[in-house]
């Protein structure tokens, strides 16, 4: 293989796919790194035993918490990234979401760029991602005067009794805005078919719009982009200025083996970013790259997230459950002037995944009963960037993720505002008649969420990256995964990496 390259690329899921994508056509040689493989097709895809007590598709390899204890994360490492599993709940942040916001736990910070500066490349993304969504729905939405490009997925009847039923207490619901490839007017033609394995399982028929299918796969295409899977880059290699990068060292088929380009870009994931970051020492940078004001790896988050399962008496014949969600508590509630959070369905939970948690999941009640008969829901409340919440490395060279939770009662809050919609349904539609609740708050190891480890922002004393998402100090190093994020907000956060990503490659287009 040729070792020299216009532009190289070290990961390849939203942030890095998506660049991929977008400078795919510039005529520029492009290599992707990516540390792992083509995520195998395969019936166990779809196999909820393989994916949720197995973990087929997670990595095997250990982080380390606060207190040194071991920990598997739940990361996927294959082209695409975590997208190839990921619930493809495609969201905008909210517009305040760029301001500074006061929450239960503190403040969380403005970003250096308003919402404005994003709107376009949200839009570009929606595109991309083939995001199916309603405009006008979402009371909390930010402004847009383009309709999405595709129509919301509906509703199944018992989702959209729910859904009416919600509304007749004055709380709105909305169609949940989801990057599929579903053809409802024409399934003939559907790439989906609308199943009951997507939320957190790998699409076997590649009809989930995740960064291989919307970005690698096309960008491939173009002939001018080459893709190295199975290849983790160990660490980055300055000219003896410091200035420039001008060599990526990576481990490949257990050789190593260094590849040159001009421009770099990191998009390893939050947490696998600063990593690189952190190994990537020299005598010019000797805490590792771009962190001479020791902000590598600093203001972690991963959301205040639950899972929560109500149970029903009423059999739930769903299939597709993922379609609707409710924002009303976003900016806070009659009893909050604070902000609590996000609350979404989940896919179609089964029996496997509650097996996964037993002994949170009320042991005493059948499994297939309790599948049969329940509703999964999926709650996010903002967690704030604090310094001390950080990514290091240990004495082994291992990732060390001390996290300590903040802003925990916004959560609290909304986790009884779902109780009480559940509980007062039933004077409307007699929807689950003797509920039982069962939530579980996400753990360290639940990492989907993870951003904000190399923030950007105008002060290289508290960011690592400038506005353009460049190292500070650095002349050829850019970042376009989600550690960029200053603060998270409480929606998913692809949509924004993806915007992000396609916003970076603006600006490099004339730069490479
Ligand atoms: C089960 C699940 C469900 C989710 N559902 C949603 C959802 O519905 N909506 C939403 O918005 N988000 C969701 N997410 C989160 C979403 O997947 C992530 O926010 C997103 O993928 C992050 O993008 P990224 O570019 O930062 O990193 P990733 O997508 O994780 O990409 C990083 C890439 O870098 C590679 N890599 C890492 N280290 C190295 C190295 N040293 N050398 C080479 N390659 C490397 C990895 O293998 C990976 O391919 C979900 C995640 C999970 C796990
Ligand atoms: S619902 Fe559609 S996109 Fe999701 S896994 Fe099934 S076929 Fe794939």
């Amino acid at each position: 293989m040729d070792r020299d390259f216009d532009v190289i690329i070290i990961g390849s899921g939203a942030g890095g796919g998506t660049l991929a994508h977008a400078l795919s056509t510039t005529g520029k040689k492009i290599l992707i790194i990516e540390r792992g493989d083509y995520l195998p097709r395969e019936k166990a895809n779809w196999d909820p035993g393989a994916v949720f007590i197995e973990n087929r598709y997670h990595t095997h390899e250990k982080w380390y918490d606060k207190d040194g204890k071991g920990f598997t994360p739940g990361m996927n490492y294959y082209v695409g990234g975590n997208t190839k599993v990921y619930g493809a709940a495609l969201l905008r942040l909210r517009k305040t979401d760029f301001e500074e916001v006061k929450h239960y736990g503190g403040t969380s910070p403005a970003w250096p760029l308003s919402y404005e500066d994003f709107q376009p490349y949200y839009l570009k993304a929606e595109e991309l991602y083939t995001v199916h969504g309603t405009r006008g729905e979402d009371p909390t939405e930010p402004p847009e005067s383009e309709p999405y490009y595709y129509p919301a997925v509906s509703h199944e009847p018992h989702i959209q009794k729910l859904s009416d039923s919600i509304e007749q207490m004055k709380i709105k619901t909305f169609h949940l805005p989801m990057a599929i490839r579903l053809n409802e007017q024409d399934r003939e033609k559907s790439k989906c078919i609308r199943c009951d394995t997507c939320d957190g399982f790998p699409c076997l028929v590649h009809a989930k719009s995740d960064a291989h299918i919307a970005c690698i796969l096309p960008a491939l295409q173009s002939g001018n982009v080459t893709l190295l899977t199975n290849a983790k880059a160990m660490r980055l290699i300055p000219n003896d200025s410091g200035k420039i990068i001008e060599q990526v060292e990576i481990e490949k088929d257990g050789k190593k083996i260094r590849l040159k380009a001009s421009t770099f870009i990191v998009s390893c994931g939050a947490v696998n970013s600063a990593a690189l970051m952190l190994r990537s020492k020299h005598d010019k940078h000797p805490n590792g790259l771009a962190n001479q004001n020791d902000m590598v790896g600093r203001h972690y988050m991963f959301h205040n997230n639950s899972a929560m399962i109500a149970v029903s008496t009423e059999y739930n014949p769903t299939i597709f459950q993922k379609t609707m969600a409710i924002n009303d508590y976003y900016h806070g509630a009659d009893d909050s002037d604070l902000p609590l959070g996000h609350i979404q369905l989940l896919g179609k939970v089964k029996k496997q995944m509650l097996a996964a948690d037993a002994p949170v999941f009320a042991p005493g009640l059948a499994l297939d009963y309790l599948a049969n008969h329940c509703m999964g829901w999926w709650l996010t409340s903002e967690d704030l960037p604090l310094p001390e919440n950080r990514v290091t490395l240990n004495e082994n060279g291992d990732i060390s993720l001390q996290y300590t939770a903040n802003n925990l009662e916004a959560h609290e809050r909304l986790l009884k505002k779902l109780k009480s919609i559940l509980k007062n349904l039933g004077g409307h539609t007699h929807f689950f008649p003797n509920k039982l609740y069962l939530s579980q708050h996400i753990p360290l190891a639940g990492c989907a969420h993870q951003a904000g480890t190399l923030r950007f922002g105008q002060d290289p004393r508290n960011s690592v990256l400038d506005l353009d998402c460049k190292a500070h100090g650095i002349d050829n190093l850019y970042v376009v995964d989600a550690s960029f994020m200053p603060a998270v907000g409480a929606v998913n956060p692809s949509l924004t990496i993806i915007a992000n990503a396609l916003r970076v490659a603006d600006i490099l287009k004339s730069r490479i």
